[in-house]
């Protein structure tokens, strides 16, 4: 059913002409000052990214324009663009590059998109051939137009994927779905080795940061994932899931522990933590730089609750060493969610 969507695009989306190219490097743009006049902004120290160049950033740029794929490096202007890219990493975000939702905090274009191709699946996969990579990410922007969200746009991509890139990982990271079950399944049932959903922030926060999503409504999505991971393989442990917050939005210590306990409660394995970088002025404000020593403080209790695996620090985005966060048990079931489907007869590459 298609819906009437809200219409809002912060100041300096349009394109990416005088922004700058990542929000880390805009330390020196103008930002609101106190008392109401414009001040330059700056980042403490330890917020440092590496220039955008060198062979494989301008080889990537290239093999993306010329699949006409986008990226969520390039559009929600990640800081670690230049790491990444010369590591040959990057999160591929299909189903266009204008979102349904306008969140507070992120730099994706939103609007009302008309992005529909059938051909982009079979085009992530080819790019994904060309980059040679160990273990891919894919994200998308909301789909609220869609009826599926563009669940079945996930599942032909993890297909694809298989098909043109054997024994490679393959993390989706997904919309809540409005919180529909029929969505996540065919997500699911394409065999994803990590299904990543973030909730972002803390359970007081979701509005300011998240308006249209739900704090519990996200953790459902994590839930149910491993339930029907569960149903489709008749096993446990063919999918690993994973979340990610940001620090500095206002959020307390304490409301972070109860977050991470509540990720653990439906069984989430991987956790990355990072600091909030506003995109804009029109973006929510950053509350706090946290400290790298709090990060790591972090990363201790969140390990001793239990996640498999945990990143944390100033410049960790949810894809950041996307495939070293892989723990050792999920790289030996790479594929077995689809590998479970095939034995029961259904075709996951159908
Ligand atoms: S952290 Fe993720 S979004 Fe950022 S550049 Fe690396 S792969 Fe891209």
């Amino acid at each position: 059913m298609q819906r009437e969507l809200p219409m809002f695009t912060p100041p300096g989306q349009g394109g990416h002409g005088h922004e700058p190219i990542t929000i880390a490097i805009g330390g020196g743009r103008l930002d609101e000052a106190a008392d109401g006049g414009m001040a330059p902004r700056r980042h403490p120290d330890w917020i440092r990214a590496r220039l955008p160049t060198g062979p494989n950033y301008t080889e990537l740029k290239g093999l993306m324009r010329g699949l006409a794929l986008n990226t969520v490096c390039e559009e929600a202007r990640c800081p670690n663009i230049g790491e990444c890219w010369e590591q040959r990493t990057a999160t591929v975000m299909i189903l266009g590059d204008t979102c349904t939702r306008a969140c507070g905090f992120c730099a994706v274009k939103t609007g009302r998109p008309s992005w529909n191709d059938a051909d982009e699946p079979r085009r992530v996969a080819e790019a994904v051939r060309q980059m040679g990579l160990e273990h891919v990410v894919v994200t998308s922007v909301a789909r609220d137009d869609l009826p599926d969200g563009g669940a079945h746009i996930f599942a032909d991509t993890i297909r694809a994927l298989r098909a043109e890139c054997p024994g490679m990982g393959v993390e989706v990271l997904i919309p809540d779905f409005n919180g529909q079950d029929e969505p996540l399944r065919t997500v699911m049932e394409a065999g994803p080795d990590i299904l990543n959903h973030n909730v972002e922030t803390v359970e007081r926060l979701q509005k300011p940061v998240r308006k249209r999503a739900r704090y519990h409504r996200s953790l459902e999505v994590l839930r149910v994932a491993k339930a029907q991971a569960l149903d489709i393989a008749g096993r446990p442990g063919t999918v690993h899931t994973k979340s990610s917050l940001m620090v500095g939005l206002g959020e307390t210590r304490d409301e972070l522990s109860v977050t991470f306990r509540d990720l653990r409660v439906v069984d989430c394995d991987i956790l990355t933590i990072g600091q909030y970088l506003r995109p804009s002025p029109a973006h929510l404000p950053v509350e706090r730089y946290v400290h790298p020593d709090e990060f790591a403080e972090m990363k201790a209790e969140a390990l001793e609750q239990g996640f498999k695996h945990v990143e944390s620090g100033p410049l960790v985005r949810s894809s950041y060493h996307a495939r070293d966060q892989v723990p050792e048990e999920a790289k030996r079931a790479r594929g077995s969610l689809g590998a479970a489907l095939a034995a029961n007869g259904i075709d996951p590459a159908a």
